[in-house]
């Protein structure tokens, strides 16, 4: 509603408005429509006006059929804000060229424009869009604002529910609260956006239906006739847009899809003109199986059968007397541990696929290469092909547990379920349904291999490391030429560890704010004793920072290995780090341009110096603005090299089983194939001078709740050419524009999706400081449908990740 009160409405031009008159379609900016008055399309199929809702006396602006006796309102405008009165009027802004409504002079409900209109009008069209468009462009591209963005509790044909990413816009069906009050209720149908996108019905916050994802003929969980009599059913996905509609088959027909809250479900309706009334062709959820995760995690629905839950193969109920009376909740649990190597897959013919939230796909893979991927994956859990036509292609994994599966005959695929050898040995006489396949003994040979080489690989870098670090060995402490601190004078100093000296907490324990007896500000960052991690971390940390001097390196004072405690201690600062002030509403205002430049200038510099200059060549692994910290005049320092490796001679990348650090800003390749080298660390670099430029987080930027990234938007606006669209508004108006622009080109080339396309940090710097024309750019890493977005879990190695910007580790060999 902020947004309404700033709306400058010029009443005092209102009584210069002229009505609209009757049966037109259209209204202009000097004309209104007020209550009793309507709009009716062209072809007399949709009407626009005031309406109450059964016996309620509330006025809402609203559609509904014109062509059908029972009034059936299917958009309204003010949900929320029923008008109490006849004093109701619908009216284009002269001033800002918005659709407003008000009341009495108060505005009630404005549309949400793409841009500022010239000489708009407002159309009620054919399909039942309603449309605010400039006077002399029908192009359907050029909207300004369409109903159609905004769907109420009703799915016409041709509207789209899903995500338009690049106009922020989430497209998303809510039933009325009850039949007299069309405020939203909380029921809603919207499309969930992963890596394998598939629409949900949700109650509240609550998962209560779904569909299943679109596997190229139809959801997997919603079977329908085939062909379908009345409705044609759309599914789109091209990164930029994902949406599922569904047209009419034959145009003459009425039909409507909607979710109702007084029956908890989505119906499929369509008008019988013979019989003047509405007809259900189909509604779900349908039965006890539809219910969302009716038989737990691992648990299979099958409705033919009594009792209808039971464990997938080689898994039991997780709490037997809970499941024996009928209390699927928890699901199930493996009878035996996966072993990973010589595991192989039960086929199920005929499922609805699960929940998609832990999945990742690939459209370009066959399903011998998805096995073979999942084989190789530990934490594969499931495979399957993503399209079914032609014999099927693409592949989809699940990692986790699986959750609300079903048998589902009529739509449903095949799903290979991963799990110990020893499970598939014991045939139980299943087989009628179940088709076992044990992974070729090629696949395994050769997924037996690649575990081997790895394995050895990792071995040998461990070793390599180890003794290039001095990992165990007493010399440790020799080589580390350090301060060791005693316990006590850091307990005083800290005032005993209290809370109020808590500067704030990372991935391995809090980190407090002292002052020592000579009056020296210290930041004492304390291995949590709880943990069972980070001792590793905390040593590795020592061993290369103590190395390590540059001024735009935290430096470590010294530290302290006394009884239980593990503390590190670091010169203060006390600027804290660089996510206080970009991400904070107020802090930001402090961040100028030119603050902003010298800061990524230095981090690049900080940077450049571990991965080259330093005596050791090191990746931090963990770029990220909270890793910054900033000095009394805002110098930055890179922190926290918990998760750091350092190589010697010339290596520059390595492999790692584990993968550490924090999604967001993590490199693809590292994401999802645990190979780190400096172009990693160049690609988080990359993130983070775009959140600098940008004072938005890489992750959930964007449309609220979405776990979208902060790269596609701008890559779209780059290649639109209005990247300066990306600037933090608190900059704008006083910053050098060439040197954002710079930045932001500097950003996505090291945002690239192969780490050869990556500038090196030396390149970076030397780009920041010059004009020299930069290179194209090609495409960045991170893109939906490709590859990992956003926060989502990493499908490849044993992955340990952030999604509240602390960086989750888990102890690694280094
Ligand atoms: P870390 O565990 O290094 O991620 O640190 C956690 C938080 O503690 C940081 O985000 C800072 O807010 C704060 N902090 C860490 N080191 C220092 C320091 N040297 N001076 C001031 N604050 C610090």
């Amino acid at each position: 509603m902020a947004v309404l009160s700033f709306m400058a409405i010029n009443f005092y031009l209102l009584f210069s408005y002229s009505k609209v008159s009757a049966a037109a379609d259209t209204i202009t900016s000097s004309q209104n429509l007020t209550d009793g008055k309507t709009l009716i399309s062209k072809n007399g199929s949709f009407e626009l006006g005031f309406f109450s809702p059964g016996q309620s006396n509330n006025r809402y602006m609203g559609m509904w059929y014109k062509n059908i006796p029972v009034q059936t309102i299917v958009w309204v405008a003010n949900r929320q804000k029923p008008i109490k009165d006849l004093s109701g009027l619908l009216l284009i802004d002269s001033s800002t060229g918005n659709l407003v409504l008000s009341q009495n002079k108060t505005v009630v409900w404005a549309a949400t424009l793409k841009r500022k209109a010239q000489n708009p009008v407002l159309q009620l069209l054919d399909s039942g869009n309603l449309v605010l468009r400039e006077a002399n462009d029908e192009n359907s591209e050029n909207f300004l604002w369409q109903s159609f963005d905004y769907p109420s509790d009703t799915l016409l044909p041709g509207m789209k529910l899903g995500k338009d990413f690049r106009n922020c816009l989430d497209r998303q069906v809510t039933a009325w609260k009850n039949q007299y009050d069309p405020s939203p209720g909380n029921l809603t149908w919207a499309m969930k956006v992963n890596s394998y996108p598939e629409p949900l019905m949700w109650q509240g916050s609550k998962k209560v239906f779904r569909s299943g994802p679109w596997n190229g003929v139809q959801y997997s969980g919603k079977p329908t006739f085939r062909p379908h009599p009345i409705f044609d059913f759309r599914y789109f996905n091209d990164g930029n847009e994902v949406y599922y509609m569904i047209l009419l088959v034959n145009k003459s027909k009425i039909a409507r899809m909607t979710v109702n809250q007084t029956t908890n479900s989505q119906h499929h309706l369509v008008w019988l003109e013979a019989k003047q009334r509405w007809d259900r062709l189909a509604s779900v959820p349908r039965d006890f199986c539809d219910s969302y995760g009716a038989c737990g995690p691992n648990g299979n629905c099958n409705i033919k059968r009594v009792p209808s839950c039971e464990c997938l193969r080689g898994f039991k109920s997780k709490s037997p007397e809970r499941w024996n009376a009928l209390d699927y909740s928890e699901g199930c649990v493996r009878n035996k541990l996966l072993n990973c190597k010589n595991d192989g897959f039960v086929k199920y013919i005929g499922m609805k696929v699960p929940d998609t939230t832990n999945s990742w796909l690939n459209e370009r893979m066959t399903r011998n290469e998805c096995r073979e991927e999942c084989l190789n994956n530990c934490s594969c859990m499931a495979y399957t092909n993503s399209d079914i036509r032609d014999g099927g292609s693409g592949c989809v994994m699940w990692f986790d547990d699986l959750n609300d599966l079903r048998v589902q005959p009529d739509a449903g695929q095949d799903l290979y379920v991963r799990v110990p050898a020893s499970e598939l040995e014991n045939n139980d006489g299943l087989k009628w349904k179940i088709g076992v396949i044990l992974g070729s003994a090629s696949v395994i040979i050769s997924a037996m291999l690649v575990v081997l080489c790895y394995r050895c690989r990792s071995r040998k870098n461990l070793k390599a490391d180890g003794a290039m670090l001095g990992y165990t060995s007493e010399e440790q402490k020799e080589d580390l030429d350090l301060p060791f601190f005693d316990l006590s004078k850091i307990t005083t100093a800290t005032n005993n560890f209290s809370m109020d000296n808590k500067l704030g907490e990372g991935g391995f324990g809090p980190v407090y704010k002292g002052k020592l007896g000579d009056g020296q500000e210290i930041a004492v960052k304390r291995l949590s004793r709880s943990s069972g991690q980070g001792l590793n971390e905390f040593k590795n940390e020592v061993i290369l920072i103590a190395k390590l001097q540059h001024r735009n390196l935290v430096k470590l004072l010294g530290c302290c290995i006394q009884d239980e405690e593990k503390l590190l201690v670091y010169e203060y600062m006390p600027n804290k780090s660089l996510d206080s002030f970009i991400f904070d509403q107020t802090q930001r205002r402090l961040l100028v341009w030119s603050r902003r430049h010298d800061i990524i200038c230095g981090i690049a510099r900080g940077l450049l110096y571990l991965h080259q200059d330093s005596r050791l060549r090191i990746i931090h692994r963990d770029i990220k603005a909270s890793n910054v910290l900033l000095d009394s005049e805002m110098n930055p320092k890179i922190s926290d090299f918990g998760l750091a490796r350092a190589f010697g001679g010339d290596q520059s990348a390595a492999n790692t089983e584990i993968v550490v650090g924090t999604y967001g800003y993590m490199a693809p390749e590292y994401a999802m194939d645990g190979n780190f080298s400096t172009k990693s660390d160049v690609f988080s670099f990359g993130i983070l001078l775009l959140e600098i430029v940008t004072g938005k987080k890489n992750s959930g930027f964007y449309c609220p709740n979405d776990s979208l990234n902060l790269i596609e938007y701008a890559w779209n606006l780059w290649r639109e050419e209005r990247p300066l669209e990306l600037i933090d508004e608190y900059i704008e108006e006083n910053c050098n524009l060439s040197e954002v622009h710079r930045c932001i080109h500097i950003s996505l080339l090291c945002l690239e999706q192969h780490p050869q396309d990556r500038p090196s940090m030396s390149s970076v710097v030397v780009m920041l400081g010059s004009d020299a024309v930069l290179p194209q750019l090609r495409q960045p890493g991170f893109f939906i449908g490709e590859h990992l977005h956003g926060e989502s879990s990493s499908p490849f190695k044993n992955s340990t990740t952030s999604v509240n910007g602390l960086s989750n580790t888990v102890p690694e060999a280094r």
